[in-house]
């Protein structure tokens, strides 16, 4: 059984949103609903939610946008997206846009939760260390925060999970697999573009223009953050 969360289901048909709410309810989750995309963004901007539940296509505008204005708010909330089985570009685009996880239509309701759960696991996890400086960067494990040169840098839950990696080991180089398995649960299939897009979106908020990668490219076998 996983924590108890607060979730903002964001899905404009009834039937999956009843259906959907029964089964959290059911796990203990408290559940909010919003049917289109400028409540679910009125909602996420008023009250705190652990993980917001996103459909992509919805009225008013759609998943991604929502995405979008969330993370530039800077609200620390898990993104999960429910996106068309058909639509491969779906999911990358909403992991490049900030998602923290994706699921595809239709699902089973135990894998939702079985996501969830995972997801929030992530949030609670307890850190020895709680202080990390690699270079001009630092991390705050317990106040959730980064900064570069002094200046805050933000980032979604799980880009700051993927950097947490890096920010422990200065210099070893990570295998795509290992921090697959790190973040995602083993039995998911997550594939390695995965990691990939989540290495991208870390160096388009990290890297100074003109300067070397924060987190280098080891060919053939994974990425390094270079201990300074
Ligand atoms: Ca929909």
């Amino acid at each position: 059984m996983g924590i108890a969360m607060d979730i903002l289901l964001v899905e404009d048909e009834p039937q999956i949103a009843a259906q959907v709410t029964r089964a959290l309810e059911k796990a203990g989750h408290g559940v909010t609903r919003a049917s289109d995309g400028p409540g679910a963004v009125e909602l996420a901007g008023k009250q705190h939610y652990d993980i917001v539940v996103l459909d992509v296509n919805l009225p008013g505008f759609d998943g991604f946008e929502v995405l979008a204005r969330i993370r530039a708010a800077g609200l620390p909330l898990r993104v999960l997206m429910l996106t068309a089985r058909s639509e491969v570009g779906d999911r990358v685009a909403g992991l490049k846009a900030g998602a923290d996880d994706y699921l595809t239509k239709p699902f089973a309701l135990e894998e939702l939760l079985a996501r969830l759960d995972a997801l929030g696991r992530r949030s609670g996890t307890v850190e020895h260390q709680t202080l990390l400086h690699v270079g001009n960067l630092s991390m705050d494990i317990t106040k959730h925060r980064v900064t570069r040169n002094g200046e805050r840098v933000e980032l979604s839950p799980r880009e700051f999970e993927v950097l947490q990696i890096f920010m422990h080991e200065p210099g070893r180089t990570f295998s795509r697999d290992e921090i697959c398995e790190r973040i995602w649960e083993r039995e998911h299939e997550y594939d390695t573009r995965t990691v990939e897009i989540f290495i991208m979106r870390l160096r388009k908020k990290l890297d100074a223009p003109g300067n070397e990668s924060v987190i280098a490219t080891v060919r053939g076998v994974g990425y390094v953050m270079k201990a300074p």
